[in-house]
């Protein structure tokens, strides 16, 4: 985490100041704020887009007035707040609670796994790492794999994009077609099915070998180096895709598929195939977290700007037509997957995935939505 230090100036100002700032003040500079000793290098901030907060504290000499202390304690709660305390007390108070919803039984292999598996893992963006449950446990990723799909095909697009795709919500399931038609063909966003296979087909016309590349740009930038495809998944997901096989014709008859749908299905059921834990996928999706939107696995490769949207995206339609509901409840950028994952942002501070198989009638993690919701309750962070 950022440290940040308390440091007083010459009026006996408190000055809350990001150490990363503090490191680059001139030596006149820094001779005007003085570290205070008493109250100690703290971790992490609430003030970590500032790079620093001024609270007067009275005249020279005097004893820390009360409305400063308070300031100050306020934040030092939030700078040692320990998010593995809070997990496990969350994780407990959701345990304990009935594990209802349905498995994603529309995939056969989805409907083989363990209805109680139950885990969380958050990586912070100065790479600690919290954990609570069955966090090294594989699970398919599912829909979560549109962010990656996205992410790649932005970073060769840029806003061209944008001419085969929409980024508003949907209102509609994730799977659904009947949006499409009046749409023209035009998905509404990325991450419903019809917009993932619009940027599948996109990528199949970039990529020389599109299932390979992708798979070593997603280790690349994951630091998963046995991130893998899983054939099984792929093939119960084939033998019963008929809606993702009609969304794809149904583009196509509007011009909006360019490669053979074969083609473009194969690649969609390989890339919702990829699994990960939940340990692996916390920091898998860090870059999107983290202020320059790079990781020790990853530089930079979307524009600032791009990941910002990415995130945006996230929020108004990373839970489909629950996607208000998960704005309401949790208040943070996210993407759900039908394998019961969920993966969220808190830019500039975390990236938290949770996994819990049981899906609620829009398809989204029931466990994991509550876990969210009381987990920025109980922080009392989130984007708002
Ligand atoms: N592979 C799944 C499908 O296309 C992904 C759906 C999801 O995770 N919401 O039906």
């Amino acid at each position: 985490m950022n440290k940040h230090l308390i440091l007083c100036d010459k009026n006996r100002s408190v000055v809350v100041m990001d150490r990363f700032f503090y490191d680059r003040l001139l030596p006149l500079e820094r001779n005007l704020v003085k570290p205070t000793p008493d109250l100690g290098p703290l971790e992490s901030s609430k003030t970590s887009r500032q790079s620093c907060i001024f609270v007067p504290v009275g005249v020279a000499g005097e004893h820390w007035n009360k409305k400063a202390l308070s300031t100050i304690l306020k934040l030092q709660a939030t700078e040692k707040m320990n998010y593995q305390t809070i997990i496990e007390s969350v994780y407990q108070k959701v345990k304990a609670t009935e594990n209802v919803g349905e498995l994603a039984s529309y995939i056969p292999e989805l409907a083989k796994v363990n209805p109680d598996s139950f885990a969380v893992h958050i990586t912070s963006v100065d790479h600690q790492n919290y954990g609570v449950g069955d966090y090294d446990l594989k699970f398919s990723l599912q829909s979560i794999s549109k962010v990656l799909t996205l992410s790649l095909a932005y970073s060769i697009l840029g806003e061209n994009l944008w001419e085969r795709l929409g980024v508003e919500p949907s209102g509609t399931a994730f799977n659904s077609l009947s949006q499409l038609e009046l749409d023209k063909g035009i998905p509404r966003n990325p991450f419903v099915n019809a917009g993932a296979l619009v940027v599948c087909d996109i990528l199949i016309t970039q990529l020389q070998q599109p299932k390979v590349d992708f798979l070593s740009f997603c280790r690349h930038i994951t630091g998963i180096k046995t991130l893998d495809y899983s054939a099984r998944i792929v093939e119960s997901e084939r033998m019963v895709g008929y809606r993702n096989i009609a969304l794809c014709h149904f583009i196509k008859s509007f011009g909006n598929i360019i490669n053979d749908p074969d083609e473009v299905l194969d690649f969609y059921f390989n890339i919702c195939s990829l699994e990960m834990s939940c340990s692996e996928m916390s920091k898998a999706f860090l870059f999107l977290a983290t202020e320059n939107f790079s990781t020790s696995f990853t530089e930079r490769f979307l524009t600032s700007s791009q990941a910002k949207r990415i995130n945006a995206i996230m929020q108004t339609c990373g839970f489909y037509d629950e996607s208000g509901e998960f704005a309401f409840r949790v208040g943070l950028p996210g993407k759900s997957g039908v394998g019961g994952g969920i993966m969220a942002i808190h830019p500039n501070k975390y990236c938290i995935a949770v996994l819990s198989p049981k899906l609620n009638p829009k398809g989204n993690s029931y466990r994991g939505m509550k876990f969210l919701e009381l987990f920025t309750t109980e922080t009392q962070l989130s984007i708002f």
